[in-house]
């Protein structure tokens, strides 16, 4: 049995890679990349765990999973156990077996990392949240509270989950006619399948959450009829308003920003035969995709499965900064993903109105800025021109302005940000609660679950201050 195993003997255990689909295989369809690990597979990568006195991997984490104990119950063949620890701090374990950056969490911490492999945390948390028989949800007593939830991301959802389990009624507010925010609009299927998040939703909807998709607050219903008709609000916008370079020719056809293009594909299905949605068919075309981040991968990846002659990423440093997940840029890589490093757009030109090329300024790096990576700076001289069919901009999201704009006591940052304690999520208006993307700026899907909890503990002791529920009957006009 792995578990009798001494130290030493785990130690020498080599880390257990997770079987993937080879990359020109699926480089042409959008099903799952990485394939899973089997049984077997997850007990003896789980019985490396060397078992810490402290587990810096858990400080890695950014809710605090307790990894030690989870690996442990998985090593001794417990499933159901190591489930039951994963879910006390994490709502969407499957999901962010997925997609956490755990290079830069928890196994960027695990003190194995050190001399030779970190524990394959992530594709250990994933094998324990797709196999394990979920257990009923013990059935909790009415608080009577109301609450209201502006956008169904991560944030919203995790803040949900913990209301709902605190006995209180809790409904969701989304925009678009399908709930999970990034991970259903932005992050394609090939790397985290729909079924996966729809099955977190439908979790979250038999605790007695209610979600109501295509109702934008803001516009549809405005957030004061929201607070009157609840006792507390959270919001959990995102930050999905496209950041564009500002360059000449960036009005051209076949130019996209990535969250449209990601949009189009994975909400609105562009990809399949027949689909109504309008997108750039990219059949045989140049593809250029600027940024190098998550989501300039996502663009580029699914570009080349839409069927681009050549999908490249431009980035203006180099191949050390690249702030993507290390396996996103591995997987690109492999499926046959160009990289451009050094080289920075100053125009795209066309004709006709169409996009035709790119000229662009290469460049070295620098000093160190303030984000201490090496600044990079113009080459004097050297500027370039090259043929692209389309140019997708994945440079970063700003803020989803609208709920703000409509209410001007929120305090807002100069970046448009929403202004929140620290500690509690609280904005400038009593009762209203923020999280998330909303509030940070574009970061990672556990961060804004993190600050979904956090927000709905403290929207807990808020209404424990409160003898008893002030809300009154729902304000949406179609019931
Ligand atoms: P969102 O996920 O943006 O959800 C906000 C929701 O609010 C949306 O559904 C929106 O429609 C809704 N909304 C907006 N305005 C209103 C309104 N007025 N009324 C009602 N609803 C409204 N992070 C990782 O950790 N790993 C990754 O691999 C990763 N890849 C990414 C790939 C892409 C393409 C993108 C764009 C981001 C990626 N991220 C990744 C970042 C991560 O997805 C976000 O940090 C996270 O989703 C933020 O969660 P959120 O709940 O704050 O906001
Ligand atoms: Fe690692 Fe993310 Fe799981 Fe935390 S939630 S243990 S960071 S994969």
């Amino acid at each position: 049995m792995t578990q009798d195993l001494t130290i030493k003997q785990r130690m020498a255990l080599p880390r257990t890679e997770m079987l993937e689909r080879p990359g020109d295989a699926r480089a042409k369809d959008f099903e799952e990349v990485n394939l899973g690990f089997s049984w077997e597979l997850a007990q003896l990568e789980a019985a490396r765990c060397i078992e810490c006195k402290r587990p810096t991997c858990i400080e890695g984490c950014p809710v605090g999973v307790r990894i030690d104990l989870f690996l442990k119950r998985l090593a001794s063949g417990d499933v159901d156990g190591a489930a039951a620890v994963i879910a006390e701090d994490n709502l969407l374990p499957a999901i962010c077996g997925r997609v956490c950056p755990q290079e830069s969490q928890c196994e960027g911490a695990c003190v194995l990392g050190r001399k030779g492999k970190p524990i394959a945390i992530g594709h250990l948390e994933r094998y324990v949240a797709d196999h394990s028989r979920k257990a009923a949800q013990p059935s909790i007593a009415p608080s009577g509270f109301q609450i209201a939830v502006v956008g169904s991301g991560p944030a919203g959802l995790a803040c949900a989950a913990d209301l709902a389990r605190s006995g209180h009624a809790v409904t969701v507010f989304e925009a678009l006619h399908r709930a999970g925010g990034v991970l259903a609009y932005g992050i394609p299927e090939y790397r985290l399948p729909r079924e996966v998040v729809d099955h977190e939703i439908e979790g979250l909807e038999r605790m007695g959450v209610e979600i109501r998709t295509n109702v934008v607050i803001g516009r549809t219903l405005d957030l004061a009829a929201i607070r009157s008709a609840f006792d507390a609000v959270f919001i959990g916008v995102g930050a999905g308003l496209p950041r564009f370079i500002g360059i000449p020719g960036e009005n051209l056809i076949g130019v996209f920003s990535a969250n449209e293009f990601l949009t189009r594909v994975n909400l609105m299905r562009a990809h399949e035969p027949g689909s109504q949605t309008p997108v750039f068919d990219v059949r045989d075309k140049r593809v250029a995709v600027f940024g190098g981040g998550n989501t300039a991968m996502d663009g580029v990846r699914t570009a080349l499965r839409m069927g681009a002659r050549e999908a490249s990423i431009w980035y203006r440093r180099t191949r050390a900064e690249l702030p993507a997940r290390k396996e996103e840029v591995r997987h690109a890589e492999e499926e046959g993903v160009r990289f451009r490093f050094l080289v920075s757009p100053l125009e795209f030109s066309g004709g006709e109105g169409r996009l035709r090329a790119v000229r662009f300024q290469t460049m070295e790096l620098g000093e160190p800025d303030a984000s201490g990576r090496r600044r990079p700076v113009p080459v004097a001289g050297d500027v370039r021109e090259e043929p692209v069919d389309m140019a997708i901009i994945a440079i970063g999201n700003a803020p989803n302005p609208l709920l703000a704009s409509t209410v001007p006591e929120l305090v807002r940052s100069q970046s448009g940000t929403l202004e929140v304690d620290e500690t509690t999520g609280q904005t400038s208006l009593p009762g209203v609660f923020a999280g998330g993307d909303i509030v940070t700026g574009g970061a990672t899907v556990i961060s804004a679950m993190g600050a979904g909890r956090r927000a709905a503990a403290a929207i807990g002791d808020y209404l424990a201050a409160r003898s008893q529920p002030a809300s009154s009957s729902p304000v949406w006009a179609d019931d």
